[in-house]
């Protein structure tokens, strides 16, 4: 699974980063970004959790194949 924050939606709330630090980050700007390439298997539940729950709708999935 991709992850990605759509700069023009994410108004650096931070929820996604309080839910799943290991793959949204907040730059010194105060907007959200991901710092993986791919998200890990195990991480794939919370970061379906922080798009569920950002207030913009700003983080976009995209699973490869399969899943
Ligand atoms: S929860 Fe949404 S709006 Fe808030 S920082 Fe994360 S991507 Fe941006």
């Amino acid at each position: 699974m991709r992850a990605s924050v759509d700069p023009d939606l994410c108004a650096g709330h931070g929820v996604c980063v309080v839910t799943c630090p290991g793959v949204f980050a907040l730059t010194d700007d105060g907007y959200s970004e991901v710092t993986v390439e791919a998200v890990p298997a195990d991480l794939a539940g919370l970061v379906r959790r922080a798009a569920g729950q950002c207030p913009e709708r700003a983080i976009d999935l995209e699973t490869d194949g399969g899943g």
